[in-house]
């Protein structure tokens, strides 16, 4: 059986990744989101175990020091990693996985794995991304204007991702990112087709 693919989306805080991955997930249930570990203390509606697993930072470093995070980064002052076992039990299956990095971890992955599927995930402009963010009245105002100052650097690496998907219309955004996952299903090297041709 062929492995799953592996898919990472990025895209500057507040530009609805979170919100895009649970249109596509609702389409795809037959993926797996890879949830991730962090230090960064829950939001209001957030649940461990479904958005993050919460860590303090002993926990976290422990995961760092026996090997258990697939990749890790700091990220606006926190910790954010990937454990490992899940996704490569998922993608030994076959199935397909798709995880939400920032550009260190991007990075990481297409360093180590050449054949993840990188998106990113563009805002229709500046201050759209500004009023999103705001909006979601998650963070306070220091905390929003790091996460803010990050955006040249993230526009900075768009060059090493695979395919760029502007979220203006969250319909259009969803629709666009289950096509790249179908065409990418769907190309002759990754061998699905060897699944559906019965010999
Ligand atoms: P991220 O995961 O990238 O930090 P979120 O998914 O939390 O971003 O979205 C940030 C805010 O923007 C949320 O309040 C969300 O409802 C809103 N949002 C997401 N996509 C769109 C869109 N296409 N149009 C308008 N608002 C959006
Ligand atoms: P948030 O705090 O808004 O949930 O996420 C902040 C940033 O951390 C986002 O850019 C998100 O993509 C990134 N992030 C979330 N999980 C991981 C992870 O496991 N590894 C890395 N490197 N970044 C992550």
């Amino acid at each position: 059986m062929a492995r799953g693919l592996l898919f990472v989306i990025s895209g500057p805080s507040g530009v609805g990744k979170n919100t895009v991955l649970n249109g596509v997930l609702e389409e795809r249930k037959d993926m797996f989101y890879s949830i991730s570990a962090t230090t960064r203390p829950p939001r209001r509606n957030e649940v461990n175990g479904k958005d993050y697993y919460f860590l303090t930072k002993e926990e976290f470093e422990k995961a760092i020091e026996n090997g258990e995070l697939l990749e890790w980064a700091l990220v606006y002052d926190n910790y954010y990693g990937t454990p490992r076992k899940a996704v490569e039990e998922r993608l030994d299956k076959g199935q397909h996985v798709i995880m939400d990095l920032d550009i260190q971890g991007a990075a990481h992955i297409r360093n180590n794995m050449p054949e993840a599927i990188l998106i990113f995930l563009l805002p229709p402009s500046r201050e759209e991304l500004k009023r999103r963010l705001l909006g979601r009245k998650s963070e306070a105002k220091a905390a929003v204007e790091k996460r803010l100052a990050y955006l040249e650097k993230e526009l900075a690496s768009i060059d090493r991702y695979d395919y760029v998907v502007v979220n203006d219309i969250l319909e259009n955004a969803c629709r666009k990112v289950a096509a790249i996952i179908t065409a990418e299903e769907a190309r002759a090297d990754r061998g699905y087709w060897r699944e559906q041709f019965l010999t």
